[in-house]
């Protein structure tokens, strides 16, 4: 079994980047957390509208079968110290995770920019430390695949708990998800898929268990339902 911990600097990040990703690694069995290190209190919306964005949040990660940590720092300041990099740090002592999601370091918002600089800080000693990719991601160059062919639903699902920002910002458009994950299947010769640009990823090239094995061909049979 994996552990998994997303890191994101605002409610919805996660599962724009890596959302379908987390389904299947919660269909696997591996136990997934998120990290959200902000309320996301200067996105669409109000100030008032902090306590929704939680509650969304929240409702985002059992659809994704997810556990969820706030970071507790506040929207639009983040800087990559010491302090920040203490809450990335807490996350992983306290999950055991052995594999990491986080923004990719070239980005134009700041907070995306600072969560990764203190991911890669926390998560010095992990073998496994993969970046995915935002609206606001600048250069971004993955040679990392995830099929999400069979997860690509849930992923909406995910994001459509998110309603303050699916409404009110352009930066969250399920067709635009859609597109976004055929390109990157093109990319990979699958269906569907998410991309990762990792910092560091060893394969694992221990013997599938029996049960893996058997379910290869069944996974196969989901891609030519893509259009
Ligand atoms: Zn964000």
């Amino acid at each position: 079994m994996r552990r998994v911990l997303a890191v994101g600097a605002h409610p919805d990040d996660i599962e724009l980047g890596c959302g379908a990703t987390l389904l299947a690694h919660s269909a696997a069995g591996d136990a997934v957390t998120m990290l959200v290190m902000t309320g996301g209190e200067n996105g669409p919306g109000d100030d008032t509208a902090v306590v929704g964005r939680r509650a969304e949040q929240e409702r985002a990660a059992r659809t994704l079968g997810a556990g969820l940590l706030w970071g507790g720092l506040r929207d639009c300041t983040l800087t990559p110290d010491a302090a920040t990099v203490a809450v990335v740090e807490r996350a992983l002592a306290e999950t055991a995770a052995d594999v990491v999601y986080v923004h990719a370091p070239d980005d134009s918002h700041q907070d995306h920019r600072a969560t990764a600089a203190a991911a890669l800080s926390a998560a010095r000693r992990l073998s496994r430390v993969l970046h995915y990719q935002s609206p606001s991601t600048l250069t971004f160059s993955p040679t990392t695949f995830v099929d999400v062919t069979a997860y690509l639903s849930g992923k909406l699902a995910a994001l459509g708990a998110h309603a303050s920002q699916v409404e009110m910002s352009a930066m969250v458009e399920p067709d635009a998800v859609v597109a976004s994950a055929r390109h990157w299947g093109a990319q990979a010769r699958i269906g569907y898929a998410e991309a990762f640009a990792p910092t560091r990823m060893v394969l694992d090239l221990a013997p599938a268990p029996r049960h893996a094995v058997q379910a290869v061909p069944e996974a196969h049979r989901l891609i030519p339902t893509f259009r």
